[in-house]
């Protein structure tokens, strides 16, 4: 198939890769040059405009980092840009894998059907180990036809792939997960933490911990103690993996849910919190795991497991 494809950071650039590698033509556009280029030599062709990069396009794919970057890209920042959705075949199908608020994703895909067009959202879970390796779960909202069209496309980038329900619902899905998730990374944090100050090993505790009660993804698959586990951000000083900015964005977008729906999530306001104390104290350009450090409190996770 034809597909463009918009956002190759960390997320959209293994997709699209797995897309090429699949036999798909991917043509990609992104805001970083470096981050074209990469695509390009993963075997994408660049595209010199949005509007260039839907011409012939069957499938229209975003993986973009905000609700603002979704709304530019489809509806355009006013009368000096229209956006793409209407440049979009309307035999394509669009889309949004980008995490966002579930009230923009239904106002998107509201205009897309008043254009003829269909969008559906499509959020994911899995992380960038997940975006390579083509083990992502896609949450996905909108009609049910839509996202069986979406499901062959999407399972050579996931293993997963789950109709929450109406449009948006994929988002309100996605940010349930990853308010857990928010809470379960500073939870492990937390207890390694007091595992170490009292003398424990963290590669052993997490050895029990992952074969016990307490046992977790953050724990097991994403550990945040430094050399626990080589692949892990921890282990490269929290580079890559999942931002504190966009765990702090999904933290967010799961308070402004509860409050709309007058839901009880106090674990939840902590961990935006606790993730919000980091950020302010460094931790904004690292990977979400190094909430580790905010617990260390002065003396560093070692380095060591
Ligand atoms: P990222 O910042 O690495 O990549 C986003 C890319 O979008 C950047 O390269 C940016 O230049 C590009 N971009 C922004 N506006 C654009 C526009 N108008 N047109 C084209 N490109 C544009 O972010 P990421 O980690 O890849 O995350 C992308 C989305 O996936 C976010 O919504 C995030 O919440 C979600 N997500 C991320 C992870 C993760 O582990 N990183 C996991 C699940 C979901």
């Amino acid at each position: 198939m034809n597909i463009a494809f918009f956002g190759v950071g960390n997320m959209g650039g293994p997709m699209a890769a797995n897309l090429i590698q699949a036999g798909h033509t991917v043509r990609v556009f992104d805001l970083l040059p470096a981050l074209v280029e990469a695509a390009v030599a993963s075997g994408a062709t660049a595209a010199a405009s949005p509007r260039e990069a839907v011409t012939g396009a069957e499938v229209v794919i975003s993986m973009l980092p905000s609700a603002a970057a979704a709304q530019g890209l489809y509806l355009g920042d006013g009368a000096a840009d229209a956006g793409i959705l209407d440049a979009i075949d309307p035999a394509a199908l669009i889309v949004d894998c980008s995490t966002i608020d579930a009230a923009t994703s239904r106002a998107l895909a509201a205009r897309a059907d008043e254009l003829g067009r269909v969008l559906i959202d499509a959020p994911v879970s899995g992380g960038v180990g997940g975006a390579r390796a083509g083990t992502l779960t896609f949450i996905c909202g909108g009609p049910a036809e839509a996202v069986e069209r979406a499901r062959p496309l999407l399972e050579t980038m996931g293993r997963n792939v789950f109709h929450a329900g109406d449009s948006g619902a994929g988002q309100t899905a996605k940010i349930c997960n990853n308010m857990l998730l928010g809470i379960l990374m500073a939870g492990t944090a937390e207890a390694l933490q007091l595992g170490v100050d009292n003398g424990l090993d963290p590669a052993v505790l997490s050895a029990i911990m992952a074969e016990s009660s307490g046992s977790n993804w953050a724990l097991k698959v994403y550990n945040p103690w430094p050399g626990v586990m080589p692949e892990a951000p921890a282990s490269h000083d929290y580079q890559g993996g999942f931002g504190v900015a966009l765990m702090n964005k999904d933290l967010r977008l799961a308070q402004e849910a509860a409050l709309r729906s007058c839901s009880t999530t106090p674990l939840g306001a902590l961990a935006k919190s606790l993730y919000g104390f980091h950020a302010a104290a460094g931790g904004e350009g690292y990977d979400f795991s190094s909430i580790q450090r905010f617990y260390a409190r002065g003396h560093e996770p070692s380095g060591q497991a």
